[in-house]
């Protein structure tokens, strides 16, 4: 029943990493602007980019979302989220940008409480990619520009270039003046990933929140998306919610969430030894990746 909001949800946060996108997002759905008293706060600095959940607790309503969480995320590092679906991973993105506010316990980023900073700025410092990417029913150049309304041209076709968008975009009749939206050219999964990616690098935030797609791209998709993702991450805090195999593998730190708690912490190979609720959900949930879950059994 929720599924509406949820998407709401996403939609925002997807849009509110500048200003340009707050304010288109609100003109688009007619919501109203941050309120004042966020706006008279000063600027979130981040430094490091490191996260910290304290005894965070939260609810929609009816459901016990997050029931005490406390996890870091190690500045610089990659740290995956997994749990079942409804532990509480996409929860964990949602309040670190502030879409809901917390009941209990305190977020943390560098050592400072998000509540205590303007959302603008909180926001301007933290990259969203996601399976569900809003493309504004504009040019692929504004589409991406929504990551720094300043760039120039230039950066704007480095960034493509990184996020191995520039090629397909080039081919397109119009190049960076085609319709992204709807209306314009129908672009594929795939497509649409390396233009949010494209659009995370333009905007150079320390903090990036990486939501794995969970439906397959063609191998050479995957392929351009996932270095085009290697050179995100490089540099940044990427929190991740973990759908592929080869994700928690290269991951710094697993936090196995369950029930809205942190109940397993550690590496893949750690995890998996301790034979416990990981190496369960392991053998559940990454099941796209067959090779390399066979070669895990063997003892590789
Ligand atoms: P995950 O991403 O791990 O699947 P979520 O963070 O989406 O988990 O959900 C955590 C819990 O909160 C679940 O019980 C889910 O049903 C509930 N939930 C998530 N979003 C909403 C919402 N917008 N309204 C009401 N309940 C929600
Ligand atoms: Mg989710």
């Amino acid at each position: 029943a929720y599924e509406p909001i949820k998407r709401l949800a996403r939609f925002q946060v997807n849009l509110n990493t500048k200003l340009v996108g707050v304010r288109l997002m609100y003109e688009l759905l007619d919501m109203p602007e941050e309120n004042q008293e966020s706006s008279d706060k000063p600027n979130l600095v981040v430094s490091n980019g490191r996260i910290e959940f304290k005894k965070v607790e939260f609810d929609y309503g009816e459901t016990k979302a997050l029931n005490g969480l406390d996890m870091v995320a190690n500045a610089g590092d990659v740290t995956a989220l997994v749990g079942a679906s409804g532990a509480g991973k996409s929860t964990v993105f949602s309040l670190i940008e502030r879409f809901y506010e917390i009941d209990k316990g305190a977020i943390l980023i560098d050592g400072q409480d998000i509540r205590d900073f303007n959302m603008e700025s909180l926001r301007s410092n933290i990259a969203i990619v996601t399976q569900d990417t809003f493309l504004f029913d504009r040019t692929i150049r504004e589409n991406i520009l929504i990551g720094r309304p300043d760039a120039t041209d230039e950066e704007v076709i480095e960034a493509a270039k990184n996020a191995n968008a520039h090629e397909f975009i080039e081919k397109m009749e119009k190049g960076y003046d085609s319709n992204a939206g709807e209306g314009g050219t129908r672009l594929s999964g795939g497509q649409r990933q390396r233009l949010a990616i494209a659009r995370a690098m333009l905007s150079n935030a320390p903090i990036l929140l990486l939501d794995e797609a969970t439906s397959a791209l063609d191998a050479e998709s995957e392929n351009k998306v996932q270095t085009a993702l290697a050179r995100l991450m490089k540099g940044r805090t990427t929190l991740v919610i973990a759908h592929r195999l080869a994700t928690v593998r290269d991951a710094d730190t697993i936090h196995v969430l369950s029930h809205g708690k942190l109940l397993e912490s550690g590496t893949h190979n750690q995890l998996y030894e301790m034979d416990g609720y990981y190496r369960h959900l392991c053998e559940l949930q990454f099941t796209n990746t067959k090779e390399e879950t066979q070669e895990d059994s063997s003892g590789a």
